[in-house]
């Protein structure tokens, strides 16, 4: 008999799991609560046959693992902001680039990146925020604006939560060449991989309990006729934390674990798409625009899209996008007025709060002052039969990325060949 494994979850972490277990010959069956796979990648579309993803987006050029598959799969990639030309902050009523920086401006930069950068170099993880951190260290206040901006717009949280350990590896990310959009939409990635794994996946079967019971798991599963019990060989896990730790889990995880799994942090994202007969912007791709207010990121996601209409991506990140609410709409159209007071009427919307979304309670996993050394040992081990993934347990840079789910369901899968080559 082939080994069974159960994957819960169908967001690019359980799917890259799966592909790679059928791979490998594996008996699998992944359970989805959502009616769709994908999670937290999910393409939606607008009017005039154009999209807009309502969670990850981009690609950046180092997501080699993504870009595999995507070759693998015959899925192109469209090319969307080179860094730093196109990063502008909104500032003062007007756009500034890297390039349009003050001679003073771009050293205060320059420097805050340079104390990032050997943050990351000595490894460390003080007690201390980002606020808290910016408030002792000799930085230009137009760097420390920048800093506390980016703490919003890039890991959906505030300054004042997250620790100064984990904002440092915005030095790496500071560095980056360029990133993609996925020709198509990110749900074509999900689509392709759940296409190789057929009916061995079920949608809409939200898992209940996890329990193991010697050498074999028992997963409880909801379906219309009620709870089911499903039994195989080892399990995948790959809810986001701020989920998992509603379920029921009866298996030898230590308390290290458990604390890590009730405890890790996730921030909120509400991301609104908003549709425009034409594009009103001079530059036709204006890259990311940067801006302080209920909304700190704008883009257009439309650049390689056919069609005169185009969309606007707006995001609002940390914890005033947990106020947005029902005004979620009207308030990004008043940020696109803020930088654009001419834009025409919209044609169509769409909204999405991942905090206020029951299978993911979050955007995505940041970490509080001396969480990162506190749980990083309890990310990845398994418990007894019982293996994690998911952009959490990722290495540290690619959390919060597609590539991190992608790289934590392939790494799951080595940790179950390698229990099984013993
Ligand atoms: C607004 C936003 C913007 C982002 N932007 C980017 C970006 O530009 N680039 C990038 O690379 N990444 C981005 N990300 C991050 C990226 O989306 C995630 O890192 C990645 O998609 C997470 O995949 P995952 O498989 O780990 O988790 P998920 O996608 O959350 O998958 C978990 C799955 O488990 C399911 N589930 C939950 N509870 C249960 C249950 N009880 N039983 C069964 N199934 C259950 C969920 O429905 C979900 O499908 C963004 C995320 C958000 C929210």
């Amino acid at each position: 008999m082939s080994h069974q494994t159960i994957v819960i979850g169908a967001g690019l972490a359980g799917l890259s799991a799966a592909y790679e277990l059928v791979r490998a010959g594996f008996d699998v069956q992944v359970f989805e609560a959502r009616p769709r796979v994908g999670g937290r990648a999910h393409t939606v579309q607008l009017n005039a046959g154009q999209y807009g993803e309502l969670g990850a987006e981009f690609v950046d050029d180092n997501h080699t693992a993504l870009i595999t598959y995507a070759t693998e799969l015959g899925i192109q990639l469209d090319p969307a902001c080179k860094f730093p030309d196109d990063l502008y902050w909104f500032i003062d009523g007007m756009l500034h680039n890297r390039m349009s920086l003050t001679e003073e401006q771009s050293s205060a930069l320059d420097n805050l990146y340079a104390k990032l950068q050997s943050l990351l170099e000595e490894q460390k993880d003080p007690q201390q925020t980002l606020d808290e951190w910016l408030n002792v260290q000799p930085i230009a206040p137009f760097a420390r604006r920048i800093a506390r901006w980016l703490a919003s717009s890039l890991f959906a949280t505030d300054p004042e939560l997250i620790g100064i350990g984990f904002f440092a590896y915005l030095a790496g990310i500071g560095n980056r060449g360029c990133n993609m959009r996925i020709r198509g939409g990110v749900s074509r990635l999900a689509d392709a991989l759940a296409k190789h794994l057929g009916n061995r996946i079920h949608t809409r079967t939200p898992v209940r309990c996890i329990q193991q019971i010697d050498d074999t798991v028992s997963v409880s599963v909801e379906t219309p006729s009620g709870l089911v019990e499903v039994v195989a060989h080892s399990v995948i896990v790959t809810l986001p934390w701020s989920v998992l730790r509603h379920i029921s889990i009866e298996a030898p995880l230590i308390d290290a674990q458990r604390e890590a799994i009730s405890s890790l942090a996730y921030g909120g994202v509400v991301k609104t798409l908003l549709q425009y007969p034409h594009r009103f912007w001079s530059k036709p791709n204006f890259g990311i625009v940067l801006l302080e207010g209920e909304y700190q990121a704008i883009w257009e996601p439309t650049f390689a899209q056919m069609g005169t209409e185009k969309i606007l991506s707006c995001f609002s990140g940390g914890t005033r996008s947990l106020k947005l609410c029902e005004q979620a709409g009207d308030l990004a159209l008043a940020a696109v007025h803020t930088v654009y007071p001419n834009a025409p009427k919209i044609i169509a919307s769409r909204s999405h709060d991942w905090s206020a979304d029951e299978w993911a309670r979050g955007a995505y996993c940041y970490f509080r002052p001396g969480d990162l050394h506190r749980f990083d040992p309890h990310l990845t081990p398994p418990a007894g039969r019982i293996f994690f993934a998911g952009e959490h347990t990722a290495p540290v840079e690619y959390r919060g990325y597609m590539e991190g789910a992608i790289r934590s369901g392939q790494r799951a899968v080595q940790q179950i060949l390698n229990l099984l080559s013993v």
